[in-house]
């Protein structure tokens, strides 16, 4: 097979030892005689399984039984029907914070449940930014923010401290560096981006702020329902689940959330410098709100653009484009991404200025 370097923003990379594993379970997992597409998920082989990566989850935010870890399905944007549905009380608002696509769909949804209070948004400079110093109501239900916004490229670097309870959207800068995760009292996050494979979303919740909107719900949107099901209340999507345990695996066995957070920043540190560094290129967000997942920048000659376009194509370099909300580049530095493949891309901007600051000639 063909190795291509991967910067897709999602689905996206996943280490190679978990792939290989994760298709070994597909033709015979445990010596089982079956696959583990096969198996019921209420037998014993698939129950540990869930067991071991609801545990694994704690383990590596170092949370504490006050917390409760679910997989359910419907990717992260079920999520933003979930929250207010389980959280927003009756009478009360809640809070949120308007950082891109994802935040505003989140938005949209819980409107639809309750009252919605957007308290800080960066829609005023195209979400270039991280609005900060916005004042929390504390008679709010919930404080709802995104951490890392996979469209703009930007990334909170630091958490608001608040009165009330916060939720995050983590899907996309999920396990990729330490965090007090006890701050939080929901942390939801889609699996393709940083954990596993599109199917599977994964709910953190602090159990004591469930049960209190007086709220009938559907039964699949309850949380306290999945919970009492240990995340078995309807066939769980079993094939991400298993890919999540084998990446959070990979990530424990090499030093969990120390050892993944000083690769991200080197990763980081290696691309941003060299993009301030390029005549050729320049990011799209204010500096210090800068993603180290979702990197977004733009060439300086955008009639450049064919030629780049070739250049990074040769050296085996996939999934840079943009998204169509920003246009330019993005480049993805998922956990599973190597700081090989990031000093590939870089050597790429350095040829590329090399060959083309000083041309007159266009593309
Ligand atoms: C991708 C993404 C989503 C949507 O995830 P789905 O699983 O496709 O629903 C939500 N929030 C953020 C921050 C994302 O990056």
């Amino acid at each position: 097979m063909k190795k291509v370097h991967n910067f897709s923003a999602g689905p996206a990379i996943l280490p190679a030892e978990v792939l290989k594993e994760a298709s070994q379970a597909v033709i015979e997992f445990n010596n089982s005689g079956m696959s583990l597409l096969e198996m019921s998920h209420r037998g014993k082989d698939f129950i540990n399984v869930m067991e071991e990566a609801r545990a694994l989850v704690k383990e590596l935010m170092g949370l504490g039984n006050d917390y409760q870890v679910l997989f359910l399905g419907g990717g992260a944007s079920m999520q933003f029907a979930m929250v207010p549905s389980n959280l927003l009380i009756a009478g009360k608002s809640a809070a949120y914070v308007n950082t891109g696509v994802w935040a505003s769909k989140a938005i949209k949804e819980a409107k639809l449940v309750g009252d919605v209070n957007v308290i800080a948004s960066s829609e005023d400079k195209k979400f270039s930014y991280i609005p900060k110093g916005y004042t929390i109501p504390a008679d709010s239900s919930y404080l709802h923010i995104t951490s890392n916004n996979t469209i703009y490229g930007t990334q909170m670097h630091s958490f608001p401290d608040s009165p009330i309870p916060v939720v995050c959207d983590m899907s996309s800068d999920i396990f990729s560096r330490r965090v007090d995760f006890s701050k939080f009292g929901l942390i939801y996050a889609g699996a393709q981006k940083n954990m596993g494979a599109a199917g599977a979303t994964m709910v953190i919740v602090k159990e004591s702020l469930l049960g209190k909107t007086g709220r009938k719900m559907f039964s699949m949107l309850d949380y306290q329902v999945h919970i009492k099901g240990e995340s078995m209340f309807n066939t769980p999507p079993v094939f991400p689940i298993y890919i999540s345990l084998l990446t959070m695996k990979w990530l424990k066995k090499n030093g969990g959330l120390t050892w993944i957070e000083k690769v991200n920043n080197e990763k980081a540190e290696l691309f941003f410098n060299e993009l301030d560094r390029n005549s050729l290129f320049t990011g799209t967000c204010a500096k210090e709100d800068r993603s180290k997942m979702n990197p977004t920048f733009l060439l300086t000659k955008p009639e450049l653009e064919e030629s780049f376009n070739k250049m990074w194509k040769e050296a085996g370099i996939d999934g840079i484009k943009g998204h169509r909300d920003v246009g330019g580049y993005r480049a993805s530095m998922y956990n599973a991404l190597t700081l090989d493949s990031v000093k590939t891309l870089v050597d790429v901007m350095k040829e590329f200025e090399k060959k083309y600051a000083d041309a007159k000639v266009t593309a």
